[in-house]
Parts: C-alpha cells; structure tokens; sequence
C-alpha cells in the first residue's frame, strides 16, 4: 500500500531496460570490432595498391633509361653503318679501297666498347671486308636473317635481328645491318654491326630487380633479343604471345601493367617501352610476389596486432556482459523477493485490519473508522448511526453446539449482515466476542432502526437452530444510536449510547431493535 503506480511500472520494466543495456553493449562491441576489422583490411588495401604503383612507377622510370641506353648504343654503331654503307656505295670496294676501308673499320671498332665488329658482305653472302682482321673470302654469311632480310626487302633503314653467337670470335652478339644498293637499285650486300650482348648484361646486371625481376630487350617481331637473368635457350624465343604483345602494345608504345610470364609463369610489374628509331622494346619486371613481401610483413604484423586487441576487447566485453547478465538476474531477483515482500506486507496489512473469522472489519479498523466519520460528520454537519448487534443465548448455543458450531454461526451472522449493509461508506465490523456493529455515514437513527430490523428478521429468517433459545433458533438484539453532529459527543459516548440501547433491548426480551435516546 502507498506504493505509486508510477514506481510499478519502473519496476516492471526494469528488466527490459537492463536486457537492453546488455543488448547495446553487444552491439556497441560488435561495431566496434567490425570498424577496427574494416579500418585494417582498408589500410592494407590501400598500402598493396601504393606498394604497386610505387613500382609501377619505378618499372616505367627504368624503361624510359634503359631505351635511352638502348638507342644511344645502337646508334653510335648504326652511325657508322650508315656512313659505310655510303661509302661502298659511292666509292665501291675495287683496289686498294678494300684495305682503307678494312683499317678504317678497325679503327671505328676500337673507338666503341660495345661494337664486336663491322662486317660486309658481297650479294652472294661472301665476306668483302671486316673489321675483325679475320680471314676474308672464307666465310659465307648468306644463310643469316639479316643477309635474307635485307636480300628480301629493298628498304633502306637499319635492321635488328635475332641475337647469334658470331662465327668469328664465339660470343654472343646483337646484329644491326643495312642494305648495300647498286648503283641500278639491285642488291649489292649487308653491311653489319654486331654489338656484345654483354655490353647491355652488364648494365642490366648492375641494377638491383630482387632475385626474380626480368629486363627483356625484344625486337619487333617479339623475339627476345637480350634477356636478364641471361640464358642462352632465351635467346630468340618469342614472346608474340605474351601479354605485352597482346594487350599492352596495342594500347600505347610506352606503359606499365601487371603481367604473367609465358616463360616462367610469374606474375610480374612491368614497365616497356618502345626504343625511338630503332624496331626494340624494353621491358623491365619486377616479381609482383617480391614487391608485396613487405607490404604482406607489414600486414601480418598489423592484423596480429588488432587481433590482439580484439581478442582482449572481447573478452573484456564478454565480461561486462556477463556481469551485466548476472547484475540483472539479482535485479530481477531482488524484485521478486520485493514483489513477495509487497504482498506480504498488503496481507499483513489486511490481516490487521481484518477480522480472521468472519472476514468483517475487525475492532482495530473499527475504531479508527467510527473517528474517522464522526469527525467528519462534525466537519459536514451530516448525520452518522450506529448499530451494536449481540448474538442471544450464545453462551448456552456454545455450550450445548460446541465452539467450533458457534464459530460457524458467527459466520453465518456476518454474512447475513454484510448482505444487508449495501452503502459503499457503510463498514460492518466485529466489535469483540459475539457481538457486531455496524456503521451508517450519512444516515439518521429512523434509517439506522430500519437497517437493524432487516438484519434482526433476516437472521431469524436464517432459522439456525438453537434448543437453548426460547426462540428455539438463533436471534439477534440490536442497539440503535443516531448520532447528531452538532452535539459535542464523543466517539466513546456514541458507543456507550448504543450498548445501553443493545443492553435495553437484552433486558426486554431480546430478538429486538431498541433506539437509544
Ligand atoms: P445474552 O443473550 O445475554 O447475550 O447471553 P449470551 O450467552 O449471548 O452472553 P454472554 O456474554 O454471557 O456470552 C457470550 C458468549 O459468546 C461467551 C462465549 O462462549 C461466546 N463467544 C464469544 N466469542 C466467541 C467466538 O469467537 N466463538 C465462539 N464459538 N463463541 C464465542
Ligand atoms: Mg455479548
Ligand atoms: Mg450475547
């Protein structure tokens, strides 16, 4: 009692609200383990893709240079080409021009590092001059591609081969040549310069691609014309079918791009470039699995990283929700056992200010309702009666029926009084032992008399049996006391008033109601 419904409904959804916490928190760890997981697996992303394009860009810068290198190489020796290849022409190789010519060819070659030598060679094939100081006239070059290039094809630009091993010192070499013309326009021979394939290995060698990077010089037919690492079987193979024939040189001469090997099946990031002036590409490659190893390193280490901290927030959260759950069951207890408390308490409550036998008000409530109203009649100038009903012969009805026959009775008569007080403000109480009162807010002692008389025939109407009675059954006498408001009576003498009257009804014959005056 006193308990606000306000507070009730608190209390009731006390556990929803806890279960919601707990809720949240979960979904609070959840989004941030999930930011913290996507945060990562972003940042790593976006470092691979720098990772990449760092060498991207790197592969792109060597093959710029390495095209440079390339075509200032090739044209130091095309140079000399072109002005032998004019001379011949012009001059022609009769007489003793054949010797100035021969010594002007080995002067020319000692001036280049990288030339291995410069040759001629007449329509059929057959050596004319060179550089080398070999024997002439023994060897035949006529079945070489460059001699069948050049016999085959009237243009006048200069042309690279596929890379041969010479027939004159043994080494490996890259042939530049040019077509020799009569003076009719017919073919008169190839003159050619052959370059050291090392000359380019060693620069290529000299700049660090990790254990699996790749520089290709390529001619235009696809066929590699110098590779690094070098190995001799590399040397022509054809490369027509790579990705950097089919799909990066048909988009732009100059590129970069991620491409897997025909030859060795790694995956590789690669610069090319085509070599202005000259039919050559240059591709440079870098191991795409190399140049993520730190990047996956670095990965690694940062994954572990937030897994440790995710483990730890998880198990720290597990535990907070698990307190959190354990926190709400005690809550949930401790509002049960108060839930029992209050009802407890509620019946306790009752238990004092009910009567345990006949479930009427019982003499504490009484008393504290007669006050009450008495007050309050004085207060509003209303009228207020009082009944004080006593079993007749109850004594002898105990002796003769037993106790616990006359517990039943005084149940019976409470329930028949209860019937006959209809009011809301009425209160029928039992005042002590076998007798009753009844009290009447609001209604004068005439009404009081007739609600008396109702009561007093309806329990003789009941016809409980009672041999010891004269009546033969069970009667009840009642004192009748209005009260008047305007007098200065007291609770007590209200009560005195109404026990005389009861005492006058017992002393003229009970099984009556007596009006006090
Ligand atoms: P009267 O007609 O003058 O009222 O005679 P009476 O015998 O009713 O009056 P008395 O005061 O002499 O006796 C009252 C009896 O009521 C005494 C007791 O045995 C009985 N009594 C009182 N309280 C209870 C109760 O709670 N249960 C039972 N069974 N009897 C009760
Ligand atoms: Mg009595
Ligand atoms: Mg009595």
């Amino acid at each position: 009692m006193g308990h606000p419904a306000i507070y009730d409904q608190i209390e009731k959804n006390r556990p929803g609200i806890a279960r919601l916490k707990a809720q949240s928190v979960l979904t609070l760890l959840v989004a941030v383990c999930l930011s913290m997981a996507v945060i990562v697996i972003w940042q790593s992303w976006t470092s691979r893709q720098y990772h990449l394009h760092d060498k991207q860009v790197a592969m792109s810068n060597l093959a710029q240079t390495l095209a440079s290198q390339a075509q200032a190489s090739i044209k130091q020796a095309d140079t000399l080409l072109f002005t032998l290849v004019n001379r011949l022409e012009n001059d022609g190789i009769e007489g003793d021009r054949l010797d100035r010519l021969q010594r002007l060819m080995s002067a020319q070659r000692s001036e280049l590092s990288q030339l291995h030598g410069l040759f001629v060679y007449d329509e059929t094939g057959k050596w004319v001059a060179n550089s080398n100081g070999a024997e002439v006239g023994v060897a035949n070059n006529s079945d070489r591609e460059y001699f069948i290039y050049h016999r085959d094809h009237p243009d006048r630009g200069p042309h690279i081969g596929p890379s041969i091993k010479s027939r004159s010192s043994g080494e490996w070499i890259m042939t530049v040549s040019r077509r020799v013309n009569h003076p009719d326009g017919s073919f008169a021979g190839v003159a050619l310069a052959t370059l050291y394939l090392t000359h380019f290995l060693q620069l290529y060698d000299s700049i660090d691609m990790g254990n699996n990077g790749v520089i290709n010089l390529i001619a235009d037919d696809a066929s590699i014309i110098v590779r690094r690492p070098f190995k001799e079987a590399d040397v022509g193979s054809s490369l027509a079918k790579s990705q950097l024939f089919t799909q990066l040189l048909p988009q732009a001469s100059a590129g970069t791009g991620t491409v897997k090997s025909i030859l060795d099946g790694v995956e590789r990031v690669v610069g090319y470039r085509r070599v202005d002036g000259y039919p050559l590409i240059v591709f440079v490659a870098l191991n795409k699995d190399e140049i993520l190893a730190s990047w996956r390193t670095e990965s690694i280490l940062s994954a572990l990283i937030v897994s440790v901290l995710l483990a730890f927030l998880g198990v720290l959260g597990y535990r907070l929700i698990k307190s959190m759950q354990q926190q709400n069951r005690i809550q949930v207890e401790l509002l049960g056992s108060q839930e029992k408390l209050l009802e407890l308490n509620r019946n306790l409550e009752l238990l004092a200010l009910e009567d345990a036998l006949t479930g009427l008000a019982n003499r504490r409530q009484f008393d504290l309702f007669i006050q009450a109203e008495t007050g309050r009649a004085r207060r509003n100038q209303t009228g207020l009666a009082l009944l004080m009903i006593d079993v007749d012969h109850f004594k002898a009805f105990n002796d003769h029926y037993g106790h616990l026959a006359g517990d039943a009775c005084l149940r019976q008569i409470a329930a028949i009084i209860t019937d006959h007080i209809k009011r809301p403000g009425d209160l029928a109480a039992r005042f002590g032992g076998e007798e009753f009162s009844v009290v009447l807010p609001g209604t004068d002692y005439v009404g009081a008399f007739l609600v008396a008389e109702k009561v007093r025939r309806a329990v003789l109407a009941a016809g409980l049996q009672h041999n010891e009675s004269p009546e033969g059954m069970i009667t009840v006498s009642v004192g009748v006391c209005g009260y008047d408001p305007a007098s200065e009576t007291t609770t007590e003498e209200l009560i005195g008033a109404a026990d005389k009257a009861l005492y006058v009804a017992k002393a003229s014959g009970r099984n009556m109601s007596v009006i006090a005056n």
